[in-house]
């Protein structure tokens, strides 16, 4: 399969990494939109957030509980936004599910 984001996770094309275990990887963004901007990937490929199931929710569970242990070592004490674009419509462009952390600045709301 074609996915830029499974070969970051097998290591075939290289990433500036935060965090990593057996399910997952946190690297940081090529195109940061924030001071800190960091994508949490799972290690399998899952597509879009609309291939989250019963089956595989719990690695995004696990993703959710080390994002504020990452938000905490990148200093975000004054809060932090996690975003994830699913579908044309959402803005996705890998389609590989992935959550944005982004932090270090006051955030705008509703997004674009
Ligand atoms: P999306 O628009 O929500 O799908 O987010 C994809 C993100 O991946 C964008 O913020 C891109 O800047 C980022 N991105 C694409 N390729 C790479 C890469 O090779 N390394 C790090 N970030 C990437």
């Amino acid at each position: 399969m074609d996915c830029i984001f499974c070969k970051i996770a097998n290591g075939e094309i290289p990433s500036t990494k935060v965090y990593e275990d057996d399910v997952m990887l946190a690297f940081r963004d090529l195109d940061p939109q924030a001071p800190v901007h960091i994508l949490m990937i799972p290690k399998t490929h899952i597509a879009s957030a609309d291939e989250i199931t019963e089956e595989n929710a719990q690695i995004v569970a696990h993703i959710f509980t080390v994002a504020k242990k990452i938000a905490a070592a990148e200093g975000l004490t004054n809060g932090y936004r996690i975003v994830n674009n699913c579908g044309e419509d959402g803005g996705q462009t890998v389609k590989h599910l992935h959550f944005h952390l982004l932090g270090g600045r006051s955030m705008a709301w509703p997004p674009g």
